[in-house]
């Protein structure tokens, strides 16, 4: 895959040169950073993380597993994957470590992802720790499969907020998408995420053609209906053989299309401060629904690309720190909180370090469109979304 070549908007290429360069990250394509973290481990601790186009790290998506318990197409390989063995899971422990350790340098929000995050046994236990830390923001993606058992216990355990992810509302296309889920739980799940209070939910789905590009105006009309946000999602060129040009992409553009048909012109939306909480890559649109305006997202990572205001990584189950969604490489922070006599150590600088060694190396963008069918070898479901 080639390597974008432009800085990020607003960026200025030349700016690189102002960054202290860690001396700890030989990039290889499509595999880990060498012995980055052995060396990473001296370095002093940045105050915050920013990365080579000066853009700030303020946000950690961390899967709790490679495990679901749905198959979408579109994130699941094809072929049952191998999962992780129990041993190469981040534990408990180590989640706490790292996540403690990266919110001491500005990271304000966590967002629990997967795999499906529900189908985590320790999943409470997590949840009540990961609170305790004060984080701005403790939220969850789900498929909606166990949510009416779990929506209570989880906001009890102190979660501020879960995206509740839905691609049809036909029950015969849902187990198509997903191999084998179930319409029926996912709404009841949703129904139980609102009963128990939880504010500002947002539905996701991934926008496809010829599969719910018939669907979106029906899509948004229930999550009026329900207190919900609605958001569509472009399909990303995950996993090896995935690609955007095999007839399921529908930009953002076809979206707003889909959407204006169904409701008129799209309409501005003006109060765009404060932000949702959430914030996020979604950009919104407002459409009429009776006598409201409505807010609809839209997550265009590939038409309409926001890596200029990316503040964000990854954190897979199995400890690799992905700088960027779009490329295979990342830093393994297991071996760094597995280091030394008594694990996790107590290993906050040296984390930190490492995460900082990587983002010296995050490039400008993704590179989902430079080759068709680019974008990392991973699929979804192992890096998580
Ligand atoms: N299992 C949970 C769920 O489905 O919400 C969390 C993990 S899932 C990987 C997170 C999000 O990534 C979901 O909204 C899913 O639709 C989205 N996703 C997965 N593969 C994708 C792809 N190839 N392109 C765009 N979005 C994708
Ligand atoms: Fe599972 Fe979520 Fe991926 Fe679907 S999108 S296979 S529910 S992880």
């Amino acid at each position: 895959m080639a390597e974008p070549t432009s800085a990020p908007q607003g960026t200025d290429r030349t700016r690189r040169r102002h960054l202290p360069i860690l001396d700890c990250v030989p990039i290889e394509r499509g595999g880990r950073l060498g012995a980055a973290p052995e060396r990473a481990a001296g370095l002093a601790p940045p105050a915050e993380l920013v990365d080579a186009w000066t853009r700030r790290v303020s946000y950690l998506r961390v899967s709790l597993t490679d495990r679901c318990n749905y198959r979408c197409g579109y994130c699941m390989p094809t072929v049952e994957p191998s999962h992780l063995g129990r041993e190469q899971v981040l534990s408990a422990d180590e989640l706490v470590t790292i996540i403690a350790a990266l919110k001491q340098v500005g990271v304000r929000r966590v967002r629990l992802t997967g795999g499906e995050p529900t189908v985590r046994k320790d999943l409470i236990p997590i949840v009540v720790r990961l609170a305790k830390l004060g984080l701005d923001e403790l939220s969850l993606s789900s498929n909606g499969e166990r949510l009416s058992e779990l929506a209570a216990p989880l906001r009890d355990a102190g979660l501020s907020r879960v995206n509740i992810s839905l691609d049809t509302l036909d029950p015969e296309r849902f187990r198509r998408i997903t191999r084998h889920g179930s319409l029926e739980r996912v709404l009841a799940g949703i129904e139980r995420v609102r009963a128990v209070g939880f504010p500002h939910t947002k539905l996701n789905t991934v926008a496809l053609r010829s599969f719910n590009d018939d669907e979106l105006g029906k899509i948004c009309r229930f999550a009026f209906e329900h207190d919900l946000t609605p958001r569509f999602i472009e399909l990303m060129p995950m996993g090896s053989g995935m690609s955007i040009d095999s007839g399921g992409f529908l930009s953002a553009a076809e979206i707003r299309d889909r959407l204006t048909a169904e409701f008129g012109p799209i309409l501005p939306i003006l109060d765009e401060q404060p932000a949702l909480p959430g914030g996020g890559p979604a950009r919104y649109v407002g459409v009429r629904f009776g006598h409201q305006v409505r807010r609809v997202g839209l997550i265009a990572a590939v038409s309409e690309p926001f890596c200029d205001t990316c503040n964000r990584v990854r954190l897979s189950a199995s400890g690799q720190l992905h700088a960027c969604l779009g490329y295979d490489e990342a830093m393994d922070l297991a071996a760094i909180v597995r280091s030394g006599p008594k694990a996790p150590c107590d290993c906050a600088q040296a984390v930190v370090a490492a995460v900082q060694a990587a983002l010296v190396d995050k490039r400008a963008g993704h590179g989902f469109t430079q080759s068709g069918c680019g974008g990392p070898q991973k699929p979804m479901v192992s890096i998580g979304g």
